[in-house]
């Protein structure tokens, strides 16, 4: 399975926002874009206007390595939405939203869509009392997601509960007692993605 490598602050540098891919150290003043938004590379600060084409280009890559998606599957991801019956572009971020790795992320269960990743793929993660190692699968609404019924795992999720301290978005709900515990209440929209996003350019891109 694919991942992204090598270092991530260039990413929101290139893509120029922050995308909170290193967790609690985004909200630091020791950010890299908070210290220096300008894409990385020695002819960062002097670029251009952009074209329409790259426009386009980096709203795609802004969302994939928002969510930790690579081509292939993010490709796998626009077929399904452009086979939905909903609009193509909502369809597209509401399937990226429905992530595990992402679900773990937002109920604040790691304090990045990495450590969810990771928290997931080693097992401490369960969806409807069943182990689920596999950080894209898609959830549904109904689906109760908590932690592994072990101290480690339970552990791991409390602390990043603790220093995250992140509010959950509309979709889901949590609750932190006894045991922490999340549940998608409702199909993700747009209005739920925590960054701006032109799905549209994504779409005309897609389908050059
Ligand atoms: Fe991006 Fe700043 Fe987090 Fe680095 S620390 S990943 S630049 S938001």
């Amino acid at each position: 399975m694919g991942r992204m490598l090598g270092p991530v602050c260039r990413r929101c540098r290139r893509e120029g926002m922050k995308l909170f891919l290193k967790g609690a150290r985004c909200e630091t003043p020791k950010c890299a874009f908070e210290r220096r938004a300008s894409p990385p590379g020695m002819h960062g600060i002097r670029r251009g206007k952009m074209t329409d084409y790259a426009l386009h280009l980096r709203e795609k890559q802004k969302v994939k390595v928002y969510y930790g998606v690579m081509e292939r599957q993010f490709r796998r991801y626009f077929q399904m939405a452009s086979r939905s019956k909903k609009n193509t572009g909502e369809a597209l971020m509401s399937i990226l939203e429905r992530r595990l790795d992402n679900v773990v992320y937002r109920l604040g269960f790691a304090v990045s869509r990495r450590q969810a990743r990771q928290l997931i793929r080693h097992g401490h993660i369960t969806v409807n009392g069943r182990k689920v190692d596999i950080p894209s699968y898609l959830t549904s609404v109904g689906d109760r997601i908590r932690p592994k019924d072990r101290p480690k795992s339970i552990e791991r999720v409390q602390a990043a509960l603790q220093e995250s301290n992140r509010q959950v978005p509309d979709f889901l709900v949590r609750t932190e007692q006894p045991v922490p515990e999340g549940q998608v209440v409702r199909l993700p929209e747009l209005s739920d993605v925590s960054i701006p996003v032109q799905p549209q350019l994504i779409i005309e891109f897609c389908s050059r």
